[in-house]
C-alpha cells in the first residue's frame, strides 16, 4: 500500500491578505507578505513533484467538512461569525485568524482532507497519510479562531474518528514549536483522547502550555504538556519522544496517532527559535511510525500545521514523507552543517525530567523500574 496524501489546489487561495511578519500592514509597518502565506506549502508540493516522491504517493481529493461536523468542537456562533467574515470584508475571527473572502468554504475542506486522511487510513486504503491544508487548525478554540487556525482540523478528525470508527482511545501529538492550546482545550477533560504538545516554552500562545497543565476531571492525566527551552535541536527532541512520548503511547495503547506536523521547530523559522534539522524530523517520524506498528496496526494520520521557512518547511517534510512511505529520495538537506552543535544539554534534560516527574503521578510507565 501507498502512504495517501491529501491536498487540493483551494488551499493555496486562502487569503491573509498583506501583512509584516502576523500583523496587518499600516501605520510604520509598511505592506509585506503575511508570514501565513502559500508560498512554504506550496513549495512542499513542488518538492514533492521535482523530487519524484509525488508520483508514488496515493493522492486523495477532500471534501468540505460539513458545518454540523465543524460544531462537534465549535460554537455554532462562532462558526456562523466565520461565514459572515468570509461572505463579506473578511477580517480577524479572534486573535490573528485571518479570514479572507472566501475563507470559510477553504477552512471547512482543510477540516475534510483531515477527515479524509482518516478515513483512508482507516479503511486501510492506505498504509498512512499526510494532509496538507491551509488554513491550519490547533490553536483554534471552540468560541475563537487563534494564530492563523479558523477551525480545529485534528480535533474534529479526531472526534469523527471516534463517531465513526467506534474508536475508544485516540493519541494527538502535536509537534508544532507553539503550544496546542484549541486541541488541548478541546480535550481537556476527555479521558478517551490522550493529547501531548512537545513545544517552545512561553512562544505562543504566550500564558499557555505548562507541564503542569495535566487535564481536568475525567480528562486529568491524559493532557502532556512538554515545554523545552529554546534552541533545543533534535538531540533534545529526540530524547523527550525516547523517554516520555513513547512510554506513553505504550502505556495508553491508542487506537489510532494522529500528528500535528507544525515544522516551525524547523532551525529556520521566523516564528520558532527550535534548531531542528531535516533529518530529525525524520528521525522522530521513524518513532512515530514504529509506535504505531506496535500499538495500532501503523494507523498513523498527520495533518499539516505551522511551519514558516519558505526554503526549510518542504525538506523537512519531504523527509517526513519519505520515512512515511519508505521511499527515500535523493534529495539531501542542502543546509545541513548549519545547525548549532546538537546535544542534549542539563536545561533540556532538566525540562524532560519535570515532566516525567509531573506525569508519573499519572502514568504507571514512569514508575517501573529500569530494565537498563
Ligand atoms: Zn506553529
Amino acid at each position: 500500500m501507498k502512504t495517501g496524501y491529501v491536498f487540493d489546489e483551494s488551499f493555496f487561495w486562502h487569503d491573509n491578505g498583506t501583512g509584516t511578519l502576523y500583523l496587518p500592514s499600516g501605520g510604520y509597518l509598511e505592506p509585506d507578505v503575511f508570514v501565513e502565506h502559500p508560498a512554504t506549502k506550496r513549495r512542499v508540493n513542488n518538492l514533492l513533484y521535482k523530487s519524484g516522491l509525488m508520483d508514488q504517493l496515493q493522492i486523495l481529493k477532500p471534501e468540505r467538512a460539513t458545518k454540523e461536523r465543524i460544531e462537534t468542537v465549535h460554537k455554532q456562533n462562532y462558526v456562523d461569525y466565520v461565514k459572515q467574515l468570509s461572505d463579506t470584508t473578511g477580517g480577524d475571527a479572534g486573535d490573528h485568524a485571518i479570514v479572507g473572502k472566501g475563507s470559510y468554504e477553504i477552512a471547512l475542506l482543510s477540516t475534510g482532507a483531515a477527515m479524509k486522511a482518516v478515513d483512508a487510513v482507516m479503511n486501510n486504503e492506505v498504509k498512512n497519510a499526510y494532509s496538507l491544508s491551509r488554513p491550519p487548525g490547533h490553536h483554534a478554540e471552540p468560541e475563537m479562531g487563534i494564530g492563523f487556525c479558523i477551525f480545529n482540523n485534528i480535533a474534529i478528525a479526531a472526534k469523527y474518528a471516534q463517531e465513526k470508527y467506534g474508536l475508544k482511545r485516540v493519541f494527538i501529538l502535536d509537534w508544532d514549536v507553539h503550544h496546542g492550546n484549541g486541541t488541548e482545550k478541546i480535550f481537556y477533560e476527555d479521558d478517551t483522547v490522550t493529547f501531548v504538545s512537545i513545544h517552545q516554552h512561553l512562544s505562543f500562545p504566550n500564558n499557555t502550555g505548562y507541564a503542569d497543565h495535566v487535564g481536568s476531571g475525567k480528562g486529568e492525566g491524559y493532557n502532556i504538556n512538554i515545554p523545552l527551552p529554546a534552541g533545543t535541536g533534535d538531540a533534545g527532541y529526540i530524547a523527550a519522544f525516547e523517554s516520555i512520548i513513547a512510554p506513553i503511547v505504550r502505556d495508553f495503547k491508542p487506537e489510532l496517532i494522529l500528528i500535528s506536523a507544525g515544522q516551525d521547530p524547523g532551525m529556520f523559522d521566523p516564528l520558532g527559535r527550535m534548531n531542528m534539522t531535516a533529518k530529525g524530523f525524520g528521525e522522530i517520524t521513524k518513532i512515530m511510525l514504529q509506535l504505531a506498528d506496535e500499538v495500532c496496526d501503523s494507523r498513523i494520520v498527520f495533518v499539516h500545521e505551522g511551519g514558516y521557512s519558505n526554503a526549510y518547511v518542504p525538506f523537512c517534510t519531504l523527509r517526513i514523507i519519505e520515512e512515511m512511505s519508505g521511499i527515500y529520495t535523493d534529495v539531501e538537506d542542502p543546509f545541513t552543517g548549519s545547525q548549532a552543535p546538537d546535544v542534549l544539554n542539563i536545561v533540556q534534560k532538566e525540562a524532560i525530567d519535570q515532566v516525567i516527574k509531573i506525569q508519573s503521578k499519572h502514568w504507571s510507565c514512569f514508575n517501573e523500574p529500569s530494565l537498563k
